[in-house]
């Protein structure tokens, strides 16, 4: 409603900085005036829920309190979230200046904590989509359902750009390239409205500052060991594009940058992120992150001076916050902390409140909790969905799958599990696999999408299969984990149940399409020859029919790689330009040929049909072959990267191994596997040679296709 002015006498009860005509500053300003120490370092101090009662807020005049992702187990429906805000606002409503809390949640796949939310894909799949417009109406709808369950601040989006696939947070990572996270800060723009007082805005965080995706190893909280160069160009650049776009909150990462903890690094947070790139928001620790500062378990005096000196700005601290208050609080009066830092945390702290309204409307706005789940949610996630597939490999153009007619064969430990496909920050820190929040599997999505003239059979396990399937369908690969709990060190191939099952639906004799559902690339060129078809469907979430639409046609796929597919895994870390030769290079994306066109045409679409002409001989033993192969682009485009497929007769059990030379006019290009990325001109003929052993006899290279398209045999 119209704003009325009020009366000079009652106007003269407010104090300026409960003022809302006065400027964000004049009101900050005002209100550092009338600030104890107290409650200073009230406000500096973020505490979790599981051991803050809405007292402890008052007492001790708590600024922010956090759901985390290990935290105690919080309200399991929207009305309750938005009851337990209310009551810690009513805590912080109690105290003498009636100074608003934040409440801190990570919402980094829709709001992943409440049940019945929409859950997005995770980032890396969003990363797949290129699409930074889509993106945004992400943050969007994950700042109305955050609204609705009465929170107004998410700890994302993270901008880490993962280095090493061997990360266990390479999924919370739109990409290997600082452009694709630097495109994707459009979610910021989402989440935070076009104002932090405007409708349904909640309050972003950038995370984790700085260099978290480029630890040796891929280890998690580890230590970033580059040249500052490297740093700013790689890890740096999102970060500015965030800042850019007026992101309220940034998080340090764990890490280190060569060997120096991040969140005592004083140039890194005051000089570069706070000077150079002009950020006037408020930064954050991680989670009991300042207790790793001295390498010793537990926090010291010591740690949060060094901490708070580097520009910390809130320390999330999280449970022993009282011994925390108390450490503040000593260091300030003694002046190993200079008030003019308290000062500045606090001006910092403060602005963003304001300007987020919770002066004026400090409550949870439960209007929003109707979008929780909504069908217009869920819309938008199955697109993101559709989007977010890369297909990688169809030979023979298998895919799409015709919608009537004879029978399909659906196997896979994620093929019936949301869980599974929601992977960790779901509901849990680390995710679980089960039907564990509402929506649609890729199975239910399947069975939708096949019609009712196809019959759709599942068995998680794969057996119950024969040849009287047109094809199968797999969806195996990881299962939900969440930071350091998914790093992996050795092999990062299938695990034993996906193989059993695979070669339970290999022994039929059927063609396999394979649906990987895993945070990263997996190590599959073992296994990929056996496979007709491959989907790449990172962590879709709950959205499950937006992988079946793609299987069945209703949308040809337009997803590109996010990051670069490693031959195997001792590859890691591979990333674009480096020279190494990939499975998949960055930016690889097959799409149907034949049925809409491409609105993003690359070198890597299939080629027009009949675009190669081939040339082969093979020699057979007992248990293994020979051959040579000569193919020629016969197409009018150059291609590069290519992907040649092939299929054999003879036997069921052929294991194929390429030999390793390629030759190409002269030049010798290394490849195993099926991807070249060295370009091949109109024209032009390769020839290589390839070995394998098989389990049948007399196997004969029977159909080859370059780019999904068919080549035509000499
Ligand atoms: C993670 C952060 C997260 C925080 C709060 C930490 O363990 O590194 O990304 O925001 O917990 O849950």
């Amino acid at each position: 409603g119209a704003i009325v002015p009020a009366p000079a006498e009652a106007r003269a009860a407010v104090l300026p900085y409960q003022d809302p005509s006065l400027p964000v500053a004049t009101r900050v300003t005002d209100l550092l005036g009338r600030m104890s120490l107290d409650d200073k370092v009230g406000q500096m101090t973020q505490s979790e829920r599981g051991t803050t009662t809405a007292a402890d807020v008052t007492a001790y005049r708590v600024g922010s309190v956090l759901s985390g992702g290990g935290s105690a187990p919080s309200p399991n429906t929207p009305a309750g979230w938005a009851d337990m805000y209310d009551a810690y606002q009513r805590g912080a409503l109690a105290t003498p200046l009636q100074i608003p809390i934040l409440y801190g949640i990570d919402a980094v796949h829709g709001n992943n904590n409440v049940p019945g939310s929409t859950i997005f894909p995770h980032n890396i799949g969003l990363g797949a989509t290129r699409d930074p417009a889509l993106v945004e109406r992400i943050g969007r709808a994950t700042a109305e359902e955050v609204t609705g369950a009465g929170q107004d601040w998410t700890f994302a989006p993270c901008l880490c750009v993962a280095r090493n696939d061997r990360w266990g947070r390479t999924y919370e990572s739109f990409g290997e390239k600082p452009e694709i996270a630097t495109a994707m800060t459009t979610i910021v723009d989402g989440l935070q409205g076009s104002r932090l007082d405007g409708p349904a805005s909640v309050l972003a965080t950038a995370k984790h500052y700085i260099g978290d995706g480029g630890t040796t190893g891929g280890t998690d909280q580890g230590n970033t060991q580059i040249s500052e160069a490297e740093l700013r160009a790689v890890h740096l650049p999102p970060f500015a594009a965030a800042v850019q776009r007026g992101v309220g909150s940034v998080m340090i990462s764990y890490s280190s940058f060569n060997g120096v903890k991040l969140h005592g690094n004083k140039y890194l947070i005051t000089d570069l992120l706070k000077g150079e790139l002009g950020f006037t928001g408020f930064v954050v620790s991680d989670w009991a992150a300042i207790d790793q500062l001295d390498g010793q378990r537990g926090f010291t005096q010591a740690e949060v001076v060094t901490a708070v000196n580097a520009g910390l700005d809130m320390i999330m601290v999280p449970t022993d916050w009282k011994t925390f208050v108390g450490y503040l609080r000593a260091a300030a009066q003694s002046g190993q902390i200079p008030l003019s830092r308290i000062d500045d945390a606090n001006r910092r702290i403060l602005t963003k409140k304001f300007e987020l309204g919770l002066f004026e409307r400090p409550y949870a706005d439960r209007g929003y909790a109707t979008t929780i789940g909504s069908a217009a949610h869920r819309d938008l996630a199955r697109q993101a969905v559709r989007q977010s597939q890369v297909l990688l490999k169809n030979a023979g153009g298998i895919l799409p799958l015709a919608k009537t007619g004879g029978k399909i064969f659906v196997a896979g430990k994620s093929a019936d599990d949301i869980g599974n496909q929601s992977g960790g920050w779901t509901l849990s820190w680390q995710g679980a696999g089960g039907n564990t929040v509402p929506g649609t599997s890729i199975l239910a999505g399947i069975r939708a999408a096949a019609g009712s003239g196809t019959t759709i059979t599942y068995q998680r396990d794969g057996t119950g299969i024969d040849n009287s399937y047109r094809a199968a369908i797999a969806v195996v690969g990881e299962t939900p984990y969440a930071e350091g709990q998914g790093d992996r060190t050795g092999s990062m191939s299938l695990d034993a149940t996906d193989l059993a099952t695979l070669s339970r639906l290999r022994s039929a004799g059927v063609p396999v399409i394979v649906v990987l559902v895993s945070g990263r690339p997996l190590d599959v060129a073992a296994e990929i020859g056996n496979w007709n078809a491959l989907l790449a469907a990172w962590l879709p979430g709950s959205e499950g029919a937006g992988v079946a639409d793609v299987l069945f046609g209703d949308y040809a796929p337009t997803g590109k790689l996010p990051v670069t597919w490693m031959q195997s895994a001792a590859q890691q870390p591979i990333n674009d330009g480096d020279g190494k030769t990939p499975l998949f290079p960055y930016g690889f994306g097959l799409t149907y040929a034949d049925t809409q066109p491409d609105p993003d045409p690359t070198p890597t679409d299939p080629a027009p049909a009949g675009a190669c002409r081939v040339r082969y001989t093979t020699s057979d033993w007992s248990s293994g072959f020979t051959g040579t192969v000569a193919l020629t682009n016969t197409g009018p485009a150059a291609l590069a990267p290519w992907t040649l497929s092939w299929t054999f007769t003879g036997g069921q059990t052929v294991t194929q191994a390429w030999s390793a030379r390629v030759t190409q006019s002269g030049a010798v290009v290394t490849a195993t596997g099926e991807t070249w990325s060295a370009s091949l001109a109109p024209g032009a003929t390769v020839s290589f040679g390839f070995n394998g052993s098989h389990g049948g006899s007399n196997p004969r290279p029977a159909a080859f296709t370059l780019n999904g398209a068919a080549c035509t045999a000499e």
